[in-house]
């Protein structure tokens, strides 16, 4: 992705309130490796429920807060992030609420979705098995992976938008 400072963050975030703003934690981002990754994604090192995507959609830099519900899903079983679609042990996956943007969310509505729980989907796919017959061309796969990952984040953030997608 395109790199992002902390101020282009804080004009972009579209289901925040200036409360929430204020009290936002930020990811370093001198460390971040932009080339190897989709979105920007965080846990808030402060509140430990709330959570950030940060992404262009064109020329666009879209973000959302997420909240992690309190409950961690049962370990033993597996879980797929609905962003990467890596199948996972449950408890490395969290079931994420986003407040809806403008009036919709005032009045408390949100959208939810599976996330993995570190937001780190990006790290994830790069973590690729040896090439094998299944896989035969790995650099393929995380591309496919990464159209997928955006395309589907911009289908979340345009429910929260209340937009119809087409
Ligand atoms: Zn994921």
């Amino acid at each position: 992705m395109r790199q992002v400072t902390t101020p282009e963050i804080l004009t972009c975030m579209i289901n925040m309130t200036p409360q929430d703003l204020q009290v936002m934690s930020f990811p370093g981002l001198h460390e971040t490796l932009w080339d190897e990754r989709e979105f920007l994604g965080w846990r808030d090192v402060h509140h430990n429920t709330k959570g950030y995507l940060v992404f262009w959609v064109g020329e666009e830099l879209r973000g959302l807060m997420v909240k992690a519900a309190e409950s961690q899903m049962p370990g033993g079983r597996s879980a797929i992030c609905a962003l990467c679609h890596t199948q996972q042990p449950a408890p490395q996956v969290s079931l994420f609420t986003a407040p809806k943007a403008g009036d919709e969310g005032a009045r408390g509505n949100t959208v939810g979705t599976y996330l993995c729980a570190d937001l780190a989907c990006s790290t994830l796919i790069r973590i690729t098995p040896a090439e094998s017959a299944e896989i035969p061309d790995a650099s393929d796969t995380i591309a496919h992976k990464s159209l997928g990952i955006r395309d589907r984040l911009e289908n979340f953030s345009n429910r929260v938008l209340s937009v119809d997608a087409s």
